[in-house]
Order: C-alpha cells, then sequence, then structure tokens
C-alpha cells in the first residue's frame, strides 16, 4: 500500500472512476464533493411510480471499461441494455418521420435529399483533405464535404442530441475526432465509412459493443454504487475553493458549511466543472485560469411527459425521434424512455423525456416554466397524436449543461498540458476535454488513473 495522500476533485462520474481505479491499484484517495450526494450530473428520482433520470437517460457501451465495471461492482443483474429499436434514430421534419441512418448506402436513399446532395456522396471522395482541423467548424467540414442538407438533416440534430450544440460553433476534429481521422485516413468519409470495418487490423482493447445500457434503478445505481460499495472515502459538503503549492506538496482550501480550512495533499486530480476549476488556480496560472474560464456549457431544459397508453399510440419504429433546428421549434429530442428500459413508469403509462434549449435556443429558464412545459407537450402530442392530456409532467434544467468543444479546445488541451508539466503532481480530467459521454468520461478517468500511477511510481 502506497503512502501518498491522494486528493479527487468532485464526486461525479468522472471523479468517482478516477478514484475507483485507484483504489483498485492499491492507492488510498480522498474525493471532496460540494454537494451531499454522489453522481454529480447523474441524478436519478424515485417520483410517484415513476424512475426519472434527470438529464442523463443512458449511456452507451463506448468501452470495455463499463461492463468490467458492471461486473466489479455486482451489478450484472441490474444491467439493462435496449433493445435493437434504439439503433435507429428518427426525424420529425415537415410533419413526418424520417429514418436517419448513418450508414452511406441508406442515407443515399434520404427521400428528403435532393439529387445535388446525392451526387455529392460520389464526389465526396475526390474532395481534398481538410487542413488544419483545429480551425473548422462542424458546419463547415460537413457542408464542404456533404452539403448543407446533410448538415439540417442529419449532422445538426445529432450535435443537439450530444452536445446540446450547434455545428457552426462546435469544431470537427475536437466534437468528433472519430469522423476527422475517417476523412485524414481515408481522405474521405464516405470511403472511410465503407472500409475501416474491415481494414481495422488491431481494434483498440477498449473499445466497447457500442450499446446502450442503463440499470434497473436508474443510471444512479452506477454511481452509488462506485460510492458506497467500494467505500471510497468521500467527503461531501466540501466545496474547494483554491488548489496552491506548499513546498513539495499541495494545498486544498476546503468550505465546509461555511468552516473554511487547508488541507495537504501529495497529488491532486481536478474533476471539476471548467468555471470551478478557473477560480481554484487562478493564482497559479492565470492564463489557463482564463481559458478554462471561457469554456462554454451548453442550457438544457428536460420536460419528462407521461401519457396513459389508451391515449397515445407509438408510431415510431426507434426511441429517439430527433427536431432539426430547420423545424425552428424548443424542442431537440424526444425519447421514449419506458421503451427503451423497462420499470420507468406503471405498465399502463408511457414515459417522454423532452430536451430543449441547447445552443440553438439558448437558456430557457427565463420563460414561465409552464410555457415551456406546453411547448414540450404540444411538440409531443403533434408527433404522437395524443388523444387527451398528460397524466403527469415534471421539469428541470441545466444553465450550464455541456461543454461545447469549439475553437479554442485545442489551445485549452495545449495549456492543461503546459499546466501539468508545471505543477508537476495535479492533474486534470472531466468532460470539457476528451469526450462529454459517460463511456468517454469513464475511459478518461482510466486514462488519468494509469497517468498518476505512472508518476507516482516514478517520483
Ligand atoms: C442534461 C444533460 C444530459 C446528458 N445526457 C447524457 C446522456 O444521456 N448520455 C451520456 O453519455 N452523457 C450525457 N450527458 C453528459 C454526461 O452526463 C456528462 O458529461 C458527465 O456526467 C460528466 O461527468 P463529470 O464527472 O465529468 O462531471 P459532473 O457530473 O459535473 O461532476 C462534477 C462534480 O464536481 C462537483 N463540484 C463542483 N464544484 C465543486 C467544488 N467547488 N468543490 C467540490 N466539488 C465540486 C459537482 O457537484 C459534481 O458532483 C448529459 C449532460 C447533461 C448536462
Amino acid at each position: 500500500m502506497q503512502e501518498k495522500k491522494i486528493a479527487v476533485l468532485g464526486a461525479g462520474i468522472s471523479g468517482l472512476s478516477v478514484a475507483y481505479y485507484l483504489k483498485r491499484k492499491g492507492f488510498t484517495v480522498n474525493v471532496y464533493e460540494k454537494s451531499g450526494r454522489a453522481g454529480g450530473l447523474i441524478d436519478t428520482e424515485k417520483k410517484n411510480d415513476y424512475l426519472l433520470d434527470k438529464g442523463i437517460i443512458s449511456g452507451i457501451e463506448t468501452t470495455s471499461l463499463i461492463p468490467e465495471l458492471v461486473d466489479e461492482l455486482g451489478l450484472r443483474d441490474s444491467f439493462l441494455y435496449a433493445g435493437e429499436k434504439a439503433n435507429l434514430k428518427q426525424a420529425y421534419i415537415g410533419g413526418r418521420i424520417y429514418d436517419l441512418s448513418m450508414n452511406p448506402n441508406n442515407l443515399l436513399k434520404f427521400p428528403l435529399f435532393t439529387y445535388k446532395t446525392k451526387l455529392r456522396f460520389f464526389f465526396e471522395p475526390f474532395l481534398p483533405r481538410t487542413s488544419r482541423g483545429e480551425e473548422v467548424s462542424v458546419a463547415e467540414f460537413v457542408k464542404k464535404r456533404l452539403g448543407k442538407e446533410f448538415l439540417d438533416y442529419v449532422i445538426e440534430p445529432f450535435s443537439a442530441e450530444v452536445y446540446a450544440g450547434d455545428p457552426k460553433k462546435l469544431n470537427i476534429k475536437a466534437a468528433y475526432p472519430k469522423l476527422f481521422k475517417l476523412e485524414q485516413d481515408y481522405g474521405s468519409i464516405i470511403k472511410g465509412f465503407k472500409k475501416a470495418p474491415f481494414e481495422q487490423k488491431k481494434r483498440d482493447e477498449l473499445e466497447g459493443s457500442g450499446r446502450l445500457f442503463s440499470f434497473k434503478q436508474g443510471m444512479s445505481q452506477l454511481t452509488e454504487s462506485l460510492a458506497s460499495n467500494l467505500n471510497l472515502r468521500i467527503n461531501y459538503l466540501h466545496d474547494i475553493l483554491k488548489i496552491s503549492h506548499k513546498g513539495e506538496q499541495f494545498e486544498l482550501l476546503v468550505n465546509k458549511k461555511g468552516d473554511t480550512r487547508v488541507e495537504l495533499f501529495d497529488f491532486v486530480i481536478s474533476t471539476l466543472p471548467a468555471g470551478v476549476l478557473s477560480d481554484a488556480i487562478v493564482d497559479i496560472d492565470n492564463s489557463l485560469a482564463e481559458t478554462l474560464d471561457k469554456v462554454e456549457y451548453a442550457p438544457l431544459t428536460q420536460v419528462y411527459v407521461s401519457y396513459l397508453k389508451q391515449d397515445l399510440e407509438i408510431s415510431t419504429k426507434g426511441y429517439t425521434v430527433l427536431i432539426p433546428a430547420i423545424e425552428n421549434r424548443e424542442v431537440l429530442n424526444i425519447t421514449h424512455v419506458s421503451g427503451l428500459f423497462e420499470g420507468r413508469c406503471p405498465g399502463d403509462r408511457h414515459l417522454f423525456s423532452v430536451m430543449m434549449g441547447g445552443n440553438r435556443n439558448g437558456d430557457l429558464t427565463a420563460i414561465d416554466q409552464k410555457e415551456i412545459n406546453k411547448k414540450a407537450i404540444a411538440t409531443l402530442s403533434e408527433i404522437f397524436k395524443a388523444k387527451d392530456k398528460p397524466v403527469f409532467v415534471t421539469a428541470k434544467s441545466w444553465k450550464k449543461g455541456v461543454p461545447q468543444y469549439g475553437g479554442e479546445y485545442f489551445q485549452l488541451k495545449d495549456k492543461i498540458e503546459k499546466f501539468e508539466k508545471e505543477n508537476s503532481g495535479i492533474f486534470i480530467s472531466g468532460n470539457f476535454s476528451g469526450g462529454v459521454s459517460i463511456g468517454d468520461s469513464i475511459l478518461n478517468a482510466y486514462k488519468t488513473s494509469e497517468r498518476v500511477a505512472r508518476f507516482i511510481q516514478q517520483n
């Protein structure tokens, strides 16, 4: 057992996973969390016979670390995969529902594409590779290669689902690194999609199945298990104010219910949100603090709506309907949650999650919540042709929801790298770099734990 004192800041999925992996390596870790619970953005609530995953409805098994965690935590019996239907996304455009596929052959059949767009699929392989991807937005990249219709009907609504983001502000290399790499490796997205699955000789050993998952008791079952089953030392209601140097060690200025005290550590791993970390390190690196402070987070509002099954028939082939920005609605997408996973609502009902706002519409919290609910219900009942009113409605908003991977992303990454070199012993992780999904957060946490362990062994 190592003697070094290690602090992990933040008990969201990133912080809990780093702490878990370090504990698995035999280190003793203290976690500091501002709120009174573990999980951060992962937050399941039981309300009136409903199981409501606030915000995060599901994860995608993007890494094999997820099933490994599930087994190690003894959660296999509670683990749920969504059915095949979950792979099909649909889009609501001009009063009709269309299937959306990322397979180029199927996309060619998309009925709203004009012949000009379809022709672009054949010419795209002859376009030159994108140079200086760091400076190219998602919108620019997609428009240049496959045209505006492809952007409007496919990439924009996907970007609203993943980032609640605007493709004009997201950077292609930062927000969609795999798509960008396909273009760079094969000279074309279309060629890449066709050839990559057969040519990848050595697949990433941490790659996952890509299936959608959750747990019988909701997504919080994962974070609660990480926190409790492993007996992690989590200091709740501890607000980290400052990180500073104290000789070879680091001082954490911590506020607990109005009492401020200092704690000493050999290593500090931050998974704090960008703005919070900015305040904490401003005295040791003003330049990184400024860049962190500029990281934009898209606001989001989620309205859960439930109907009696007799009042609404599910007419869609998939579980998620995306609504492109060209439709001019506040709603970004609608997920039939009770179709995705069992036990989300009483058996005679359907439960839907309606995601609204995002960078497309801005912060909806200034608008009366009843108005927002009305808009969510109106769009939902229009799509699914509801015969009567819903039986249950509840909503939650995030002023700072999903970090946006925009033009400053690479500058931020460089500054983080420089900071970690100059302040060796402090490590920065969290969802503003390396991916926003649950899978990416776990993979980044794992990689951070490997870096920390290597560093400790070498020093
Ligand atoms: C509305 C919404 C829906 C989403 N839906 C999905 C989805 O369906 N699937 C998916 O894969 N991803 C989804 N995401 C993205 C994903 O959930 C997040 O990127 C991920 O949960 C981030 O985890 P994290 O631990 O890095 O950050 P957080 O969960 O934000 O954790 C940070 C922790 O730090 C704590 N903290 C803050 N300040 C301090 C301080 N001063 N001192 C101590 N602690 C502090 C916070 O309380 C929090 O617990 C969604 C995000 C949002 C906002």
